[in-house]
């Protein structure tokens, strides 16, 4: 079975992420959503929150399974027997950023990183840009799949 994990901090999940990983199913048996915790990170949704806005968006999806993990994704690859890591490529910032977290795993493990290129509808979204549009009080539901919704509004 060939398997791939997605890690991110999805804080929350938007439709980047969402394109990434409906294309990520169709090209391994299991894709797993790996949210990544940093101890020293603030996030705007708890953890659980953002497991609930991938399962749900993913319900009726047998094959995308959603986790979270401390440490080094490589290790976390290792451990649940993953191959491949799956990215999203928006522009040439990310692939500099890309590049040296792809060489930097490829030097810690026989681990191969698969990069999509972002859909051309969804290159522009980013999870920061919608936190900021949620600060703002801004309309973030065309950002973002319709589980990823703030409570009380
Ligand atoms: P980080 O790892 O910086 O917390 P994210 O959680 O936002 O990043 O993203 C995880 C993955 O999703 C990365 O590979 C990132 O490039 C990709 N990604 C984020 N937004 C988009 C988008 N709009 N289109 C395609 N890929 C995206």
């Amino acid at each position: 079975m060939k398997k791939a994990i997605f890690p991110g901090s999805f804080d929350p999940l938007t439709l980047g992420h969402y394109d990434i990983i409906k294309r990520g199913v169709k090209l391994f048996d299991e894709v797993t959503v790996a949210i990544g915790v940093n101890a020293a990170k603030k996030y705007m949704f708890s953890l659980q929150e953002r497991i609930e806005f991938i399962e749900q968006a993913f319900a009726n999806e047998p094959k995308v399974k959603v986790v979270s993990y401390k440490g080094l994704t490589v290790d976390f690859c290792k451990k649940i027997n993953t191959k491949f890591i799956l990215r999203g490529l928006r522009n040439p910032a990310d692939f500099e950023f890309e590049k040296a977290i792809a060489h930097t795993n490829r030097d810690l493990a026989p681990i191969e990183t698969v990069f999509l290129l972002t859909a051309a509808k969804t290159s522009y979204i980013a999870s920061s840009i919608v936190r900021d549009v949620i600060r703002n009080n801004g309309d973030y539901t065309k950002l973002v799949p319709k589980s990823v919704r703030i409570k009380n509004t």
